[in-house]
C-alpha cells in the first residue's frame, strides 16, 4: 500500500508536457500546480462523436470531419472587399472546403499535409455543383496519432490563452490523467457519496474533462452532468466547511460582552413609541436579546424588506448596551441617511435621558474635533455617522455595540473595522436589499440572520405601473392628483452612465421644467449628492415638513429616506436601474397608511433583460422575490459587486441553479463541524486537507466580520 499523498501540489512546470516556457502560459490561466490542471473545468463541450466521411456529409446538417490539407488561400472580393479564407481538406472519400470570412490571419494556421478536423454546418457551394462548403467552421489541426482525443467523442472545450490553445490543453490533461487519474483520492465519506447519489472524485475528474460515451451533451454543457454534479457538491461542502469553522472560531474562542437583558431597560421608551413592535420585530429582538447575553458576540444580519422597521429594532438592541454602560453605534451608507437617523432616534435618547452625537466626513473641522472629544471620553452614548466613523482619529471609550446599516453599500473590510473600535464589540448588520437564500447562505454563512418578514400593520401594498415616455403626461396627472390630496411625491431621475456629473444635469433639467411648466403651482425641491450638508439637511428637512411638495432627486434617496406623507414615487427611465435598486426606490413610499404608487417610465426599446426587470416589478412587490429574479438575471457574480461582497468565485456550482444542493451542502458541512470540531478523525481529516488546500491563502474573504 502506497502512503504517499496524491501530489495535488506539484508544480505544473514539472507535469509532463509542460515545462517551464508553457508553465508560465498556463500561469496566465491560473494554472499553477497539478491540482490547478485538474480542475481547469472545460467552458463548453463539442460533440464530435459522429465523425462523418467527407462522402457521407449532407447540406443543411451539423457534420464533424477530419481531413487532410490540400490548399489553402486568401482572396477578396471585388465589391464588398470581404477578404475569405479558403481551405481544402480532403480524407479519401471526398473534397470538402472550409471558408472563413475576414479572419485572414487563418491562413498561416494551415499547411499542406496537415491533419484538420472541422466542424460546422455544411452547404451546397453555388457556383460548383459538386463541392460541398462549411462557413465558419470549428476548426482544430490534430496529430494523426491523437485522433482519437480530440475527435470522434464529446470533446472538452478550454478556454485558452495567447500562446496555448485548448487542444494543448486537452492533450495536457490527459496526459495527467494517464499518469496519476488511477490515484486520485477520494475525500468524502461513502454515506454522503451513496445518500446524495454522487460519483467518486477520480470518476468526476476524468469524466468532467472526457465524457464517457454516450454521455448526454446537453447536460454537460449546462453543467448538471453527474461529474459537474459531484464537483459542484464538493465546492459548495467546502466553502461551508470553512464558514461553519469560521462561526464556530467566533462563538467559542471570542470573549464578548455578557449584557443585561432585562425587560426594564427597554419598558421607559416602548412607552415613548406610538406604536406596537410588529411580531416579527419582537421575534427578532428577542433573537438579539440573546446573542448580547450570551458571552460570545454578536455576528447577526438582519434581513427585512423596505419598511419592515428595522431601525427600531436597532434602538432597542442600542439601549441595552447603553444601559449596561455602553456605547452604541451605527454606521450609515450615505450622509442623508445618518442626518436622517440623527434627528429620528435623538428625540428619543434624548427623553431618555441619552445623548446622541453624528459623525460625518462634510462636518466643519472644529465641529468634528468636539465630537470625537464627545466620543473618546464616553460623553456620546450613541454614535450614528458615515463611514467617517472609521477613521483613524475616531476612538470610543466603550464601544459595546455597532450596527451598520443598509450593509450592502459597505465593503467587508469597512464592517470588521468599526468593530475593532470595540473591544469584542457586538455586531449587528442590517439590509434592506433582500438577499436570496442562496447567496446570503454563501455570503454571510457565518453570521447568524434574522428575517423581519412582516410589515408594520395598516400599509396598503404599493401599486406599481409601468409607463412609456410618450405617457409621460399621464404620469404627471396622477402625481398632480395625489399632490391636490396634499400629499407628496418623488420624481428620481435618470442615471447616465454612473457619473454623478450628468445625473445632476438631468435632475436640474427636470426640476426646471417641473417648476415652469409642469408644476408651477407646486413647491418643487431638488436633491443631488453635490449640494453642501446644511442644503441638503434643510431640504430633507423641508420635505419631512411637507414645506415642498415634490422632490427631485437623484438616487441618492435610494436608500433608508422615511417620509411617510410620500405616496408617489416617479421613476424615470427606469429600464436603466438594476431590480434590486428599483425595489429600494420603491421602497420610499407606501410607509404610512395611505395607498402608495411606483410610477415607472421607461424606454420603448429596453433590453430583454430590461423587460424581465421591469416586468418583475410590476408583478411582485415581495423584496425577497425580486432578489431571486435579480440573481437569476444578473447572475451571482454581478449580483453584488464580487469585489465589495467578498463572494467567493465558485467555479463550477452555481448559486441559481445549484441552490437546493447548497442547502444540502451547509447542513451537513455544519453537522460535521458540529460533531467533530477539529475535523480530525478519519472520516473528516481528508476533507480538512482538501480545504487547507484550496482555499489556502484565499481565507480571507471569510473574515466577514
Ligand atoms: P426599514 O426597515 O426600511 O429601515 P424603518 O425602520 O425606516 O424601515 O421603518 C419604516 C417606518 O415604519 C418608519 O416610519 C417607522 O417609524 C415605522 N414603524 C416601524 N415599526 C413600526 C410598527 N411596529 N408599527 C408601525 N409603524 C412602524
Ligand atoms: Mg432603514
Amino acid at each position: 500500500m502506497l502512503n504517499t499523498p496524491f501530489p495535488w501540489q506539484t508544480a505544473i512546470q514539472y507535469v509532463k508536457g509542460v515545462g517551464p516556457n508553457r508553465a508560465f502560459l498556463l500561469g496566465k490561466l491560473d494554472i499553477q500546480t497539478l491540482a490547478d490542471l485538474l480542475y481547469f473545468i472545460p467552458f463548453r463541450y463539442e460533440d464530435r462523436s459522429h465523425l462523418k466521411r467527407i462522402a457521407e456529409v449532407r447540406p443543411g446538417e451539423i457534420e464533424t470531419v477530419v481531413g487532410e490539407v490540400m490548399a489553402v488561400s486568401l482572396t477578396e472580393t471585388s465589391r464588398k472587399r470581404m477578404k475569405i479564407v479558403d481551405l481544402a481538406i480532403s480524407d479519401s472519400t471526398g473534397l470538402l472546403h472550409a471558408k472563413w470570412f475576414n479572419q485572414p490571419f487563418l491562413k498561416t494556421l494551415f499547411k499542406k499535409g496537415e491533419t484538420v478536423m472541422l466542424s460546422g454546418r455544411v452547404k451546397k457551394n453555388l457556383y460548383g455543383a459538386y463541392s460541398l462548403d462549411m462557413e465558419n467552421p470549428q476548426y482544430e489541426k490534430v496529430d494523426q496519432n491523437e485522433v482519437q482525443l480530440h475527435v470522434g467523442r464529446i470533446v472538452p472545450v478550454y478556454h485558452e490563452t495567447k500562446g496555448i490553445t485548448a487542444k494543448q490543453i486537452r492533450t495536457l490533461i490527459k496526459q495527467a490523467l494517464d499518469r496519476y487519474g488511477a490515484n486520485i483520492p477520494e475525500i468524502m465519506p461513502t454515506t454522503m457519496l451513496q445518500k446524495y447519489r454522487l460519483c467518486s472524485l477520480s470518476e468526476a475528474i476524468h469524466e468532467i474533462h472526457f465524457p464517457p460515451e454516450g454521455s448526454d451533451l446537453e447536460r454537460l454543457n449546462g453543467g448538471t452532468s453527474s461529474a459537474h454534479r459531484r464537483l459542484a457538491f464538493d465546492e459548495l461542502f467546502l466553502l461551508e466547511i470553512g464558514l461553519a469553522l469560521r462561526q464556530q472560531g467566533m462563538t467559542k474562542k471570542e470573549q464578548g460582552i455578557r449584557f443585561d437583558v432585562s425587560e426594564s431597560h427597554l419598558a421607559p421608551l416602548r412607552k415613548l413609541i406610538p406604536f406596537h413592535l410588529t411580531g416579527a420585530q419582537e421575534r427578532v429582538l428577542g433573537e438579539i436579546k440573546k446573542d448580547l447575553a450570551s458571552a460570545h458576540p454578536m455576528h447577526r444580519l438582519i434581513q427585512g424588506d423596505v419598511g419592515s422597521g428595522k431601525t427600531l429594532i436597532a434602538l432597542m438592541s442600542l439601549l441595552i448596551a447603553i444601559a449596561n454602560g455602553y456605547q452604541g453605534a451605527i454606521m450609515a451608507p450615505t450622509e442623508i441617511l445618518a442626518d436622517q437617523h440623527y434627528l429620528s432616534l435623538k428625540p428619543y435618547l434624548e427623553q431618555l435621558g441619552k445623548s446622541t452625537a453624528l459623525l460625518t466626513s462634510d462636518m466643519k473641522k472644529r465641529d468634528k474635533d468636539a465630537v470625537l472629544e464627545q466620543i473618546s471620553s464616553g460623553q456620546s452614548d450613541l454614535v450614528i455617522g458615515t463611514h467617517a466613523l472609521i477613521e483613524k482619529g475616531v476612538q470610543f471609550k466603550k464601544l459595546g455595540l455597532v450596527v451598520v446599516d443598509e450593509q450592502h453599500k459597505f465593503g467587508v473590510l469597512q464592517r470588521a473595522k468599526l468593530v475593532t473600535k470595540g473591544k469584542q464589540a457586538d455586531l449587528l448588520i442590517m439590509t434592506a436589499t433582500p438577499i436570496p437564500r442562496t447567496l446570503a447562505m454563501t455570503l454571510y454563512g457565518d453570521l447568524n440572520i434574522s428575517v423581519v418578514d412582516e410589515l408594520p400593520p395598516g400599509r396598503s401594498p404599493i401599486e406599481t405601473k409601468l409607463y412609456y415616455v410618450k405617457q409621460r403626461d399621464r404620469v404627471y396627472r396622477r402625481v398632480e392628483k395625489e399632490l391636490a390630496k396634499g400629499r407628496q411625491a418623488f420624481v428620481v431621475c435618470p442615471l447616465v452612465e454612473e457619473s454623478e456629473k450628468l445625473d445632476l444635469k438631468a435632475a436640474i433639467e427636470v426640476f426646471e421644467h417641473f417648476k415652469s411648466e409642469v408644476f408651477p403651482n407646486r413647491k418643487i425641491g431638488l436633491l443631488h449628492g453635490r449640494l453642501k450638508r446644511d442644503e441638503k439637511e434643510m431640504i430633507m428637512r423641508q420635505f419631512k415638513a411637507a414645506e415642498i411638495d415634490l422632490l427631485v432627486a437623484t438616487t441618492v434617496v435610494e436608500v433608508g429616506i422615511d417620509i411617510p406623507n410620500a405616496t408617489v414615487m416617479v421613476i424615470e427611465h427606469a429600464e436603466r436601474y438594476g431590480l434590486s435598486q428599483l425595489h429600494q426606490l420603491r421602497g420610499r413610499v407606501g410607509r404610512g397608511r395611505e395607498q402608495s404608487s411606483c410610477l415607472m417610465i421607461a424606454e420603448y426599446a429596453v433590453s430583454k433583460e430590461g423587460k424581465r426587470r421591469l416586468q418583475a416589478m410590476v408583478q411582485s412587490a415581495d423584496g425577497f422575490k425580486i432578489a431571486e429574479e435579480d440573481l437569476a438575471i444578473r447572475g451571482p457574480g454581478e449580483f453584488f459587486g464580487t469585489k465589495q461582497s467578498g463572494l467567493p468565485l465558485l467555479k463550477i456550482a452555481n448559486l441559481v441553479r445549484d441552490a437546493l444542493m447548497l442547502e444540502t451542502a451547509r447542513a451537513e458541512a455544519f453537522s460535521c463541524v458540529e460533531q467533530h470540531p477539529e475535523l480530525g478523525d478519519n472520516e473528516s481529516r481528508p476533507i480538512r486537507e482538501e480545504l487547507e488546500r484550496k482555499w489556502q491563502g484565499k481565507l480571507e474573504w471569510l473574515t466577514i466580520a
